[in-house]
C-alpha cells in the first residue's frame, strides 16, 4: 500500500480479535482493511510491537466458572470450524480438555456442561490416571473431561484462517506497524503506518496489550497485564506415540502456586528445534500470573524481547516433574508473553471517541480470547453493523473505563 487509502472500516491490529472482527465486518459487506505488524523473525531486535498470539497452542473449551466466557467458548465453536471449512487452515485441535480441580470447584463447571449438552465425564483423580496412562494427579481433586472439539487451538493459525476468510470475502490485509490514529472532529480518522495512510470512516482498535503504543484514542485505558513465562518442551515421535490422547488441562489446586495450565503435543509450524532431532511436536506448560502491573508499550516490549523469568520456569519444571513424571523432552525452553487484563475481567468492546462512534476498541482480553475469539470478533463487529448486543453478554461488563 502506498499513498492514502480510503474505506469504511480500518480495524488496526491483526491479532485474534481484529483478524475475527475483520472476517465479521467483510462478510456484512463493509470495505474494511485490517492492519497489523507481522510476527518478529528476531525478538531480540524487533521494533514496534508484539502480539500475544504468536505461540503453538492456547487452551480451548466452553467448560468454565462464568456463564458469560462460557456462552462466548461455546458460540466460538462453530465459527473455528465454518471459517476452517471457508480457507482450508484448521485452527482447532480437537483432543478434548481436562479441568483439575477441587469437588466444589468442578460444581461450578457443571452449568455450563449441562446448558450446552457437552456430556463431560466427571473422574476421581485415580480413575483419570487409570485412563491416561502418563498423567499423575494429586490425591482429592476432581477432574472433569470436556469432550473434543474442546482441546488446544493454534493461535497463529486462528489468525491466518480469520485473515484468509475476510481477504476472500473482500477486506484488504496491510501488513504495517501503525504510529497513529487521529480522529478529528469531523472527516474520516487518520490511521497512520510506515506503508502510508489510512482513511477510514471508522476504526477498530484490535491491539491487544500495544494500545498504548503510538498516538491512540485507547491511550489511557484501565488496563493491566500479567508478564507469562511458559515452557516448551520439544518431543521426540515415540515420546508424542506415549502420549497420544491426552488433552488439553487446566489444574486449580488449594495453594493457587500449585495452578497450571497444559497444551498437549502439537506440531510446530514454525520456531527453531534442536538440530537433528527430526521432530517438530512441542507440549507447552505455564501458570496463571495474578501479579498484575501497568506498564508503557516500551516496558513491555522489553518484557517481550526476554525468554520469561528463570524463577518461573523452575517452577513450571516442577510442575511438569509431577503431573507428567518421566516425560522425555529433546529439548526445552523458555518463553514471554503477556495478557492484558479489565477490572470486569471482560475485554472493552466499546467506542473510545468523543461519542460520534467513528472509533471503538476491542481490547482486554483477559486471558481467555484465543478459545473465544470468533464470538468476541463478533461483539466488535456488531458495534459497526448496528446490531443489538446479545441479551446473553451483559453489556456493562464489555463497557470501556479510561483511568481516572
Ligand atoms: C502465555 C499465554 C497463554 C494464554 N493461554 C490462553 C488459553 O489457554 N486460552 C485462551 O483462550 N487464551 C489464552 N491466552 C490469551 C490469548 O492468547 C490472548 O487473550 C489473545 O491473544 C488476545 O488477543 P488480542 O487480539 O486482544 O491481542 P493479540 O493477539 O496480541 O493481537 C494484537 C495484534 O495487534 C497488533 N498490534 C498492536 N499494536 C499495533 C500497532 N500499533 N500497529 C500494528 N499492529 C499492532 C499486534 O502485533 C498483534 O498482532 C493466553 C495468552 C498468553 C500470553
Amino acid at each position: 500500500m502506498t499513498g492514502e487509502r480510503r474505506c469504511e472500516v480500518a480495524v488496526v491490529g491483526a491479532g485474534m480479535l481484529g483478524a475475527s472482527a475483520a472476517r465479521h465486518l467483510a462478510d456484512a459487506g463493509c470495505d474494511v482493511v485490517l492492519v497489523g505488524q507481522a510476527e518478529p523473525t528476531d525478538r531480540q531486535t524487533h521494533g514496534g510491537v508484539f502480539g500475544s498470539h504468536h505461540d503453538v497452542a492456547r487452551v480451548s473449551r466452553i467448560i468454565d466458572p462464568d456463564p458469560v466466557r462460557a456462552w462466548l467458548g461455546y458460540r466460538s465453536v462453530s465459527q473455528f470450524a465454518e471459517v476452517a471449512a471457508r480457507t482450508g487452515i484448521d485452527p482447532v485441535n480437537p483432543v478434548g480438555h481436562l479441568w483439575v480441580d477441587s469437588p466444589a470447584g468442578i460444581d461450578l463447571l457443571a452449568e455450563a456442561d449441562v446448558r450446552y449438552g457437552l456430556c463431560c465425564q466427571r473422574r476421581g483423580a485415580a480413575e483419570a490416571i487409570e485412563s491416561m496412562g502418563f498423567l499423575s494427579l494429586p490425591d482429592g481433586c476432581e477432574t472433569l473431561w470436556e469432550p473434543p472439539p474442546a482441546g488446544s487451538v493454534d493461535p497463529r493459525a486462528h489468525v491466518a484462517s480469520e485473515t484468509a476468510a475476510a481477504v476472500a470475502a473482500g477486506a484488504t490485509h496491510v501488513v504495517a506497524l501503525v504510529d497513529s490514529v487521529l480522529a478529528g472532529a469531523v472527516g474520516p480518522v487518520s490511521v497512520s503506518t510506515d506503508v502510508g495512510v489510512i482513511a477510514a470512516d471508522r476504526v477498530l482498535l484490535a491491539t491487544g496489550a500495544f494500545s498504548g503504543y503510538g498516538k491512540s484514542p485507547a491511550a489511557g485505558l484501565d488496563l493491566e497485564y500479567a508478564l507469562h513465562t511458559q515452557l516448551l518442551v520439544h518431543l521426540d515421535a515415540a515420546e508424542v506415540d506415549r502420549l497420544a490422547g491426552m488433552p488439553s488441562i487446566i489444574g486449580k489446586f488449594p495453594d493457587p502456586v500449585d495452578d497450571f495450565y497444559l497444551t498437549p503435543p502439537v506440531r510446530d509450524h514454525l520456531v527453531g528445534h534442536p538440530p537433528g532431532s527430526g521432530s517438530r511436536h512441542i507440549l507447552k506448560v505455564g501458570a496463571p500470573q495474578d501479579n498484575h502491573v501497568r506498564a508503557t508499550a516500551a516496558e513491555l516490549v522489553a518484557w517481550f524481547r526476554t525468554d520469561g523469568d528463570p524463577v518461573v520456569a523452575v517452577r513450571l519444571e516442577q510442575i511438569l516433574e509431577g503431573l507428567l513424571p518421566g516425560l522425555r523432552g529433546i529439548g526445552r525452553r523458555t518463553t514471554s508473553c503477556v495478557t492484558t487484563y479489565t477490572p470486569s475481567g471482560f475485554p472493552f468492546i466499546d467506542w473510545v471517541d468523543d461519542g460520534s462512534h467513528r472509533v471503538a476498541c476491542a481490547i482486554g482480553a483477559n486471558g481467555f480470547a484465543a478459545k473465544c475469539a470468533p464470538a468476541l470478533g463478533e461483539l466488535a463487529a456488531g458495534l459497526f453493523l448496528g446490531r443489538n448486543w446479545p441479551t446473553e453478554a451483559d453489556r456493562e461488563l464489555f463497557l470501556a473505563r479510561f483511568r481516572d
